[in-house]
C-alpha cells in the first residue's frame, strides 16, 4: 500500500550546545537560512541554543528557515530555575525537541515529562519533534521494539488528537547519536513503520502525515538512503549540523529524494 507523505520533508538541526560564540552562531544561522532558500521543497529547521534563540530568529528573519528550541519546561511559570515557559518560545520558536535521549539521560527527562510537555508545546502552537529510541544495550537485549513503543505511547499519551497536532517524531537509535554509526536505513525503516503503525491505532487518518524523521550520524554521504525508506519523511542533525556545508548536503538529499518520489517512474515502481 503507498501512503501520502507529508507535504515535505523535514531536517532540524540540533545545535545541541554549539557554537559557543554568538558571531559563530549568527553565521551558522544565516548560512541556514541561505539552505532554505535554495532548497524550498524542504522544511529547513534549525534549533540553537536557547540563549541565542532571540537573535537568531530575528537575524534569519521572515525566511524559509524555521527556528526550534532544543527543550522546553510544560509549565508556563513558576519556580523551574534553568528553564524556558513555552510561553517564552511561543512566537519566537516554531518547533521544540523534546525527550531527546541526552536529556533522558542527563537531565532525568522521564516518559512522563516527555508527555506533559509534548502536550504543552501543541496547546502552545510549538511543534514537538518528540525523540524516542533504545539504548545499546537494549538492542542487543531484542527490546528495541518494546522501547519504542512504551516512549511513542507516552510522547503522546496527553494530545487530545494526532490530527492537528504538528507533532514530529524523531527515531534515535541511542547508540547512533555522535558515534559515527548510523543506524542501517533498513533497520531505521523496520522501526519507523513500527511507530507509524502505532501512530495509526491512535489515529487511523492522522498517521500518515505525520513527519517521522531518523536521528544518529547522519551526513551528507548517507542521507539519501534514509530519505528513501518509505516511512522516513527527513532527518534530526546534530553533529552534521555544525557545519554549514554538511548541513546543506543533507538538505539537498531530502529535496532530491522527494523530487525522486515524485517522478511517475518512481510513483509506479513504489506501488
Ligand atoms: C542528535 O543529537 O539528535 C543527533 C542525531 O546527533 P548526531 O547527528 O551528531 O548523531
Amino acid at each position: 500500500m503507498t501512503r501520502t507523505r507529508p507535504m515535505q520533508p523535514l531536517v532540524a538541526g540540533n545545535w545541541k550546545m554549539n557554537p559557543t560564540a554568538r558571531s559563530d552562531a549568527l553565521m551558522l544561522a544565516r548560512a541556514a537560512a541561505a539552505t532554505a532558500a535554495r532548497h524550498q521543497a524542504v522544511t529547513t529547521v534549525i534549533c540553537p541554543p536557547t540563549v541565542f534563540l532571540a537573535e537568531v530568529a530575528a537575524e534569519v528573519g521572515p525566511s524559509r528557515l524555521a527556528v526550534g528550541a532544543q527543550t522546553m519546561a510544560a509549565e508556563e511559570r513558576g519556580a523551574f530555575t534553568g528553564e524556558t515557559s513555552p510561553l517564552m518560545l511561543a512566537g519566537l520558536a516554531g518547533f521544540v525537541i523534546v525527550g531527546h535521549s541526552e536529556r533522558r539521560a542527563n537531565d532525568g527527562e522521564t516518559d512522563e515529562g516527555v508527555a506533559a510537555k509534548v502536550a504543552s508545546a501543541v496547546a502552545h502552537g510549538i511543534r514537538p519533534i518528540a525523540a524516542i529510541g533504545e539504548r545499546i544495550e537494549e538492542r542487543r537485549a531484542g527490546r528495541t521494539e518494546e522501547v519504542v513503543d512504551r516512549q511513542l505511547h507516552a510522547a503522546v499519551s496527553r494530545l487530545e488528537a494526532i490530527h492537528g497536532s504538528g507533532l514530529v517524531i524523531a527515531y534515535e537509535p541511542v547508540w547512533a547519536i555522535g558515534s559515527g554509526e548510523a543506524a542501517s536505513p533498513a533497520d531505521a525503516q523496520v522501526v519507523a513503520a513500527r511507530i507509524r503503525e502505532l501512530l495509526g491505532t491512535v489515529d487511523a487518518d492522522a498517521a500518515p502525515q505525520v513527519p517521522i524523521l531518523y536521528g544518529g550520524s547522519v551526513t551528507g554521504d548517507n542521507a539519501r538512503a534514509f530519505f528513501d525508506c518509505p516511512d522516513i519523511d527527513g532527518a534530526l542533525v546534530g553533529g552534521g549540523s555544525l557545519d554549514a556545508a554538511s548541513f546543506e548536503a543533507i538538505v539537498a538529499a531530502a529535496e532530491a529524494a522527494a523530487a525522486h518520489r515524485r517522478t511517475p517512474s518512481a510513483e509506479a515502481t513504489r506501488s
